[in-house]
Parts: structure tokens; sequence; C-alpha cells
């Protein structure tokens, strides 16, 4: 209706959010394009933007979180939703990454390449094993947590309070009408952030596009090309078909009503960041009901990462070939086992994904060197698997919404403008 009636406006403003965000994407990159290095001075626009949502994250999650837990009722439905969360990230994180190997395998990106590479300057940081993953979640201090911006934690910490309010009962009522109203000026603060979006898009792809000219992407095309083909198999063909077969939905809605979180995502290539823009595409967008998708996609946001492990799993394969290595089937599933658990504990924010592929060479016995070569073109390879890991998320939180009959198909349905 209110697109109906801005359409007649005119102009600017009557044109559907979306569509101003490719507008941006597309001017960002022809601007970076004709003035090279020059455009770098737009970036502070897209930082703007960036810190803008990035304000949200934490009272949003919070506050979405605890009303996604006292709206379900009962702690045997967190727990189902819970459950089948887990199973489906971890499910297509595993098969993001045989996706990543056999693409890489078919397509051999490496094959050729000289990286006689001997000097590496690259930090490597040690990744930590599963156990200090798991006791990193839980907060000594919930206020340190928030203040530091520790999403894992929060979500632990949100999780406890939401059931404790829930047992609580009676008493607990004006709490939990307090977070509700918070939650829902969140979401409407988010939507004013949203209208950023733009302007924001246009100076970050300004920035990438003038700082990564045609010379420094031409040699790596290959890696970069398997790369961007896996990540749209995975969301065109591998999301659509989950959801069509498992959730008997028709994925056109789902890929029309993930473009603005999938633009957000690819721009500022943070999953963290593009929560906001999440929670609302799957609410507004695709009818997920707001107890399913608070509780759901800030958890996504942190353990899914299927665009990352589709990424380890070729940029392994690239970095065996372009050293001469012959990888055996037992290291294949190696890089499996490794990417799943790395993928989990890899943060949602730009370039964590590279430090977790350190982890995953190391294991395998790949040279660390491969890194080095990786890392100049880390921002691109790092927009296209930020963009799978959140249209990952929301595929799994309509499926799950889908489920548990909290899908409002009236939404989900209606063509997106
Ligand atoms: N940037 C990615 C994300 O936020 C993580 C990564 O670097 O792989 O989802």
């Amino acid at each position: 209706q209110t697109t109906h009636n801005s359409r007649k406006r005119g102009g600017w403003g009557a044109i559907p959010l979306w569509q101003k965000i490719l507008i941006g994407m597309v001017l960002g990159v022809a601007v970076g394009a004709i003035f090279g290095h020059d455009a770098e001075v737009l970036k502070p626009i897209g930082t703007l933007f960036i810190k803008a949502i990035k304000m949200l994250i934490v009272p949003l999650v919070f506050c979405s979180l605890v009303v996604g837990v006292t709206s379900m009722q009962d702690t045997t439905k967190m727990g189902r939703v819970g459950l089948k969360a887990i199973v489906l990230y971890l499910g297509t994180t595993a098969i993001a990454i045989s996706i990543g190997l056999g693409l890489g395998t078919v397509f051999t990106p490496g094959a050729g390449l000289d990286m006689q590479v001997t000097s590496t300057d690259q930090v490597v940081k040690e990744a930590p094993t599963l156990i200090q993953t798991l006791l990193a979640m839980i907060p000594t201090n919930p206020v340190d947590a928030m203040a530091a911006g520790n999403i894992l934690q929060i979500i632990v910490f949100a999780l406890g309070l939401g059931v404790a309010l829930t047992l609580t009962g009676e008493k607990a009522k004006p709490a939990i009408a307090l977070f509700e109203s918070l939650a829902e000026a969140m979401y409407t603060l988010t939507g004013l952030v949203m209208k950023l979006a733009p302007y924001g898009v246009f100076g970050l792809m300004a920035w990438v596009s003038g700082k990564y000219g045609l010379d420094i992407l031409l040699p790596l095309i290959k890696v970069i090309s398997v790369a961007y083909l896996g990540s749209i198999l995975l969301i065109v063909v591998f999301y659509s078909g989950l959801l069509s077969l498992l959730g008997r939905l028709n994925p056109i809605h789902y890929l029309k009503g993930i473009i603005t979180p999938a633009a957000v995502a690819f721009t500022t290539s943070s999953s963290a960041g593009t929560l906001p823009a999440s929670i609302k595409a799957s609410q507004e967008e695709l009818g997920v009901s707001s107890s399913i998708s608070s509780f759901v996609l800030p958890l996504g946001a942190t353990i899914n990462m299927d665009g990352t492990a589709l990424y380890q799993g070729v940029c392994a394969l690239f970095i065996a070939q372009a050293f001469g290595i012959n990888l055996e089937f037992a290291d294949y599933a190696l890089i499996v086992a490794t990417s799943t658990l790395a993928s989990i504990g890899t943060a949602g924010v730009p370039g964590a994904g590279l430090i977790m592929l350190s982890l995953v060479l190391t294991t395998v016995g790949l040279p660390l060197e491969g890194l080095a070569i990786v890392a100049g073109i880390d921002r691109i390879l790092d927009m296209a698997r930020t963009t799978v890991n959140v249209c990952g998320d929301i595929m799994v939180s309509t499926l799950i919404a889908k489920s548990e009959k909290e899908l409002d198909e009236g939404i989900y349905t209606t063509s997106k403008s």
C-alpha cells in the first residue's frame, strides 16, 4: 500500500528500497572504475552506514532474542526450534564445503599458477579449539559482553533471561512488555537506518572497485569466478531446492525477498552487521514470525557460515593446485570436518574467514604462504561468502517457520516491490 501511494509521488522517493540499493551499487562500481584510487574518498559514506547498522546490533539482538524466547511460551518449543536450526545449519554448511571442493576439482582454479611465494607477512592467528569456542560462549559479565559486542555471549545471556522471564510468570509480565516495546522500537530504528543503505552501498562499492582495479583481479580471476559460481549455485539451486522440497514453497518469493539483506551483506561483508536487515526482510518480505526470526537469525549470523565454508573448500584446493600438492580422499574429508567447525567459530565480521582458512590449511598440511595470495583479493571473496552466509540463515529461518506453522504464506507469496 505504502509503495503504491509513494509510486504516485514519483521521483527517487518512489523507487523501492532494493532498487535504490542496486542503483547505488552499480553507480559505486562505475565511479570506482572511472576514478580508481581517488574513489576511495567516498568510503566515509559507507563507513557512516556501517556504523549506523552496527549501532543497532547489540540492542536489537538482545531485545528481539528475549522476546523471541518469551513468545515461544514453552521451553519444549524452544528446544525443538533450536535443534532444527542447528541440524540445518551444520548440514547445509557441510554440503556447502562439498560443493566448494567439487567446483575446485572440476575447474582447478589454481592450475598453472606459479605461486613460489616464500615471504609471508600474513599474521596467522591460532584458531580456537571446539572446547574453547564453547566455553567462550558463556559471558562472565553480560554487560561486558554487550559493551564488547560479543554476539555469541549476548545470545547465551538473552536466551537465559528469556527462559527465566517465562518461568517467573506473573511477576515478569512488565519486564516482558518492556522488552517487547523496545524490540518494536529497534525494528523502527532499523527501518530508518536502512533508508541510508543506497548511499552507504554506493560509497562502499566505489571504494572496493576503486581499490581493486582489474590489474589486481585478473590474475586471480579463476578462483574469484569459481567462488562466485559456487555462491550463486548455493543460493539459486541449493537453497531454492531445499525450500521447495522440504518446505513446499515457491523459491522465487524467497529470491525476491532476500535482495535487500543480500545487497547489504555483499557491500558490508559482515553477517553480524546485516542482521538488522535480515530480521526485517524475513518478517516483512517472507512472513517468518518474529518469534522464529528473532531466535534463529542471530544464531545463524553467528554460527552458520555456508559461504565461508564454500570459500574454504575452494581456496584449500586452489592453494593445493597452485603449489602442486596432491590431496587424497582423506584430506577432502578432513577439509569438510575442519571447515564445518571453523565456520562455527568464524565471527560475522569482514575478513574473519581468512583467519579461519589458516586453520584449515594447517590441518591439511597446505602451505600457509597461500594465504598471502588469497589475502590480496579477500574482500572480493568476502563479499560473496557473506552474501551466502546471510541468505543461508534466512532460508533456514523460513524453513523452520514453515515447519512450525509460523510462516505467514500470505506475506511470503505477496509479490515484493
Ligand atoms: N565476513 C564473513 C561474514 O560476516 C565472515 C567471513 O569472513 O567469512 O559472514
